[in-house]
């Protein structure tokens, strides 16, 4: 599977340029359009972005100027010279997309997760014979197998310039990220396919401007091919995605101050693997404190209710269970046991002091 991926473009990175793909969320007027494009073609910029058509998760919301949008991408090109792109979720946004000349389309991360979106995507495509970029956005979910399928229908509609876009995964509830980065999913995927370039987007992991810079950094370190990132003439007044677009200006100087790396190591599936079991550890670390805040709710519960901190039986319970889904997993018993042995001594110990507290 995806043997003979061609470069996205010919001629673009050269030798020592980061592939950088910028522009507003969304083209809200022309003048808004045209003005962004300007400033960020005077900066150097070569792929220009912005989304016509956006599948927002509730109604109400802006959902894009559509084909409308298209001549004032092609006002950018004409004017700027900067390649243009936009997002297509179905058929009919790639015929108008196709034959407006748009120079690359991206695939957005609530239309990857569905196989039936992506298949007409797929058909269409191969219908109009088009050898035209594709970016393919994570799924919304988790699922790399998901992700890959989609990347998988584009390859098998004759597409070679694919590439894969890493957007984040969501989650429930608040948090730092907007969408999880969850980096081991875009490393695996590098790791199962060497040869699809993936492109990190920054402003939907991050959500908010201050998270642009070091995500990208990141992504940079760790070997990813180039970075989607929103701009916008006047970020604060966006229709969409406000809090997360940067001024050309402030774009330009996160992008003088990245360090790009490009040498190749031989050693890069070591430095992967070993970068995925940084993330692992850090989630275990994660994982391992919401338990034992848990455990201290507990203990406050136990206080009020004059109970002990061990019930004998209930632990028993925990610990079979515990030791029979990690066998099924592949693991040791007895590894498992101390594991679980140590987990437990630390939550009673904390529920201990909890109970102890006069206050
Ligand atoms: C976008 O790129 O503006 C967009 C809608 O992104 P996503 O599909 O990643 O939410
Ligand atoms: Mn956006």
């Amino acid at each position: 599977m995806f043997e003979d991926i061609k470069p996205l473009f010919d001629n673009y990175p050269e030798e020592k340029e980061l592939f950088v793909i910028t522009g507003p969320c969304s083209a809200e007027t022309e003048d808004q359009t045209l003005t962004t494009a300007r400033q960020l073609a005077a900066n150097g910029i070569k792929i220009f972005r912005a989304g016509i058509w956006k599948p927002r998760t509730r109604p109400g919301g802006f959902e894009g100027v559509g084909e409308a949008g298209l001549p004032w991408l092609q006002r950018v090109k004409e004017e700027t010279g900067m390649m243009v792109s936009t997002e297509v979720a179905n058929r009919n946004h790639v015929i108008a997309a196709v034959n407006a000349g748009i120079d690359l389309i991206w695939i957005g991360a609530r239309t990857s997760a569905n196989p039936f979106a992506m298949q007409e995507i797929a058909d269409t495509l191969e219908a109009l014979g088009v050898d035209i970029p594709v970016l393919v956005k994570n799924p919304v979910n988790p699922d790399i197998d998901l992700w890959i399928g989609a990347l998988q229908r584009i390859y098998n509609a004759g597409i070679r310039r694919l590439g894969a876009i890493h957007r984040g995964f969501s989650v429930y509830g608040k948090h730092l990220y907007r969408n999880m980065p969850q980096w081991h999913i875009p490393i695996e995927l590098r790791l199962r396919h060497p040869n699809i370039p993936i492109i990190h987007d920054p402003s939907h992991i991050g959500g908010k401007r201050e998270l642009v810079a070091p995500l990208s950094q990141q992504a940079l370190d760790m070997g990813f091919n180039g970075l989607i990132i929103e701009s916008h003439c006047s970020p604060d007044e966006a229709w969409s995605d406000a809090s997360q677009q940067l001024t050309p200006e402030v774009l330009n100087f996160i992008l003088n101050t990245l360090v790009v790396r490009r040498d190749k190591q031989t050693t890069e599936n070591l430095t992967l693997l070993r970068q995925q079991i940084d993330r692992i550890d850090n989630d275990l670390m994660e994982i391992l404190s919401k338990r034992m805040q848990v455990s201290r709710e507990i203990g406050k519960y136990k206080k009020e209710h004059r109970m002990p901190v061990v019930q004998a039986t209930r632990y028993n319970d925990v610990l079979r269970s515990r030791v029979a889904l990690g066998k099924e997993m592949g693991m040791d018993a007895d590894f498992l046991k101390t594991i679980l042995l140590a987990i437990h001594d630390e939550s009673v110990r904390q529920q201990i002091e909890i109970i102890n507290d006069r206050d």
